[in-house]
């Protein structure tokens, strides 16, 4: 297992749709351990996605107990292909990224969703889910298809501050 590289803005992959896995093949499964080896060595870090770590495959992983605050947490969750099938509701908070370095940002986000995924046994799981964890899988799978939290504030004026 290794800590991998982040990349972070503005390198052109981060604004790339990554593609759906086929398969669950050993590789597969060795990148999602070095996602998790990454995203345990950086501190306070609750989620990662494939492309951050220069893979453009639909992964993300997402564990909400890491936060410093508690929040309600349904623990490790390694999501490939996600989908969000059902959202409601709004719920704004300030967001930070691994790959925008710098900066946070107030997002308005879907406060409940409903996504399903198949986890690392190629099992399909649909997991409800509101609150922090909701806004953390909305800001991976938005990596997936190509947008970092900068591209979801209403104004980078008003809604963007440095670290
Ligand atoms: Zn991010």
């Amino acid at each position: 297992m290794s800590v991998l590289p982040i990349i972070t803005i503005p390198n052109p992959l981060l604004k790339q749709k990554s593609l759906p896995v086929e398969n669950i093949t050993e590789e597969v499964k060795e990148l999602v351990e070095n996602m998790r080896e990454t995203m345990l060595f950086h501190k306070s870090c609750v989620g990662i996605a494939a492309v951050q770590v220069a893979a453009l495959s639909r992964i993300i992983i997402v564990d909400v107990s890491l936060a410093q605050t508690p929040h309600r947490s349904s623990g490790l969750l390694v999501m490939i292909n996600p989908v969000i099938a059902y959202s409601s509701g709004k719920s704004s908070s300030r967001e930070g990224c691994l790959s925008v370095p710098d900066f946070i940002g107030s997002v308005t986000r879907k406060k409940k969703i409903e996504v399903e995924y198949l986890d690392i046994n190629g099992q399909k799981q649909r997991l409800k889910t509101e609150g922090f964890e909701a806004v953390c899988i909305q800001h991976e799978i938005d990596h997936l298809d190509g947008y970092v939290f900068l591209d979801r504030v209403t104004s980078v004026k008003t809604d963007v501050f440095r670290r």
